[in-house]
């Protein structure tokens, strides 16, 4: 929920026992996170601003686009919001591995789509479905929807990596433009 590094091994309170104990037991308080996620970086941490509001991003509430802009050639968020900013820090989410991990999803993406394009073209439309499930289940998808994010705006072409991306993300109807 978090990261989208991994699967999740752990479940998380969003809103920690401790502070808020009559959420203990409530579904939407329970969400899948990675031990290092969990353990390491989000903890017992739950800031609010001085009005008593959280200032994390809740996965299961807000869109995170409203909050963070992740750069695609760098793999790095920018926090958009104070709670872009304070969700950046509390969960950690520029840590090197990650950011590493986002940076090199990134040319991962631009190939897996310019792949399914040319099998789409080709007729292949066995290979094309593979490719777009491998697609959908790889780690760091947060980059993908960052790029179908990036696809409407003006110039998506030379922050995407090329017309073909462009033009797969706009054959898989994530184009919104
Ligand atoms: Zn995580």
């Amino acid at each position: 929920m978090y990261c989208g590094d991994s699967r999740g091994t752990d479940i998380d309170h969003f809103e920690p026992i401790n502070s808020s104990p009559l959420r203990t037991f409530d579904w939407m308080n329970h969400l899948l996170a990675c031990s290092s996620c969990n353990s390491n970086s989000k903890r017992d941490q739950f800031p609010c601003d001085a009005n008593g509001t959280p200032l994390l991003i809740d996965p299961t509430i807000d869109d995170p686009y409203d909050h963070l802009r992740l750069i695609l050639s760098t793999g790095f968020y920018r926090g958009n919001t104070p709670k872009g900013k304070t969700t950046i820090d509390v969960l950690r989410l520029n840590r090197g591995d990650l950011q590493r991990g986002r940076e090199l999803a990134f040319p991962r993406c631009q190939a897996m789509l310019r792949d399914y394009l040319r099998m789409q073209d080709s007729g292949n439309l066995r290979e094309a479905t593979k490719m777009l499930n491998a697609l959908q289940e790889q780690p760091f998808i947060g980059v993908l929807h960052a790029m179908f994010r990036t696809a409407p705006n003006p110039g998506a072409e030379i922050v995407l990596g090329g017309a073909e991306v462009l033009e797969a993300l706009k054959a898989l109807n994530f184009y919104t433009g």
